[in-house]
């Protein structure tokens, strides 16, 4: 499914992130930016190892404590077929009273900021905390497109931004939270 937001068209996609081809695919690190399971996983293990020692000396030079959540850095994208990977890191879930919902935000509004500080005007983002940070589907389908959304509407140098999710149902219920949000798609 597709809208219109402003200009930027936002697209619900199912599919495994590191197959886009975009200026900047998201990466659902940690804050070691060493690297780990899920989508940081794929990423690493199919764009090869420069982005890792990116990873690596932005830790040393920018980050020696670790990335906080919320948070994005940006590295190449090495053999990815994504010109860059943008890495954040959202937030584990605990019960929804530790300001999981601003740091979920955080995480895409700063993804968004940097991608725009670069001049990358395709993004491609991954269903972030879903995985093992636990976070609710629902609850996080709402928090990252209302995020985009807003952001969207302020900013209009961003022409893309994909959502890609790996399963039918993850796909399902962002499609349902994206209606109530946006209306029909085109
Ligand atoms: P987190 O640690 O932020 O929870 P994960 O990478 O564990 O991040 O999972 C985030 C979401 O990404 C989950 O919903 C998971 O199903 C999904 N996912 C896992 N691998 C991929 C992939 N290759 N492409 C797209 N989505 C993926």
């Amino acid at each position: 499914m597709e809208w219109l937001i402003d200009k930027a068209k936002l697209r619900l996609l199912q599919g495994d992130i590191t197959d886009q081809y975009v200026d900047a695919i998201v990466n659902t690190a940690n804050s070691s930016l060493m690297g780990g399971g899920g989508v940081d996983g794929a990423i690493h293990r199919r764009g090869g190892p420069t982005i890792l020692r990116e990873c690596k000396r932005i830790r040393s030079y920018d980050w020696p404590e670790g990335l906080p959540t919320g948070k994005a850095v940006i590295t190449s994208g090495g053999r990815l077929k994504a010109r860059s990977v943008i890495h954040t890191v959202g937030p584990v879930w605990h019960g929804g009273g530790k300001d999981e919902a601003r740091l979920l935000s955080d995480a895409y509004r700063n993804s968004l900021e940097l991608a725009i500080k670069k001049g990358l005007k395709r993004i491609s983002f991954p269903s972030i905390s879903t995985g093992t940070y636990g976070y609710p589907m629902i609850d996080a389908a709402r928090t990252a497109l209302g995020t985009v959304k807003e952001f969207l509407e302020k900013k209009d140098s961003m022409e893309e931004v994909n959502f890609v999710l790996f399963t039918e149902s993850d796909l399902r219920t962002y499609e349902e939270i994206a209606i109530a949000l946006f209306g029909k798609p085109r």
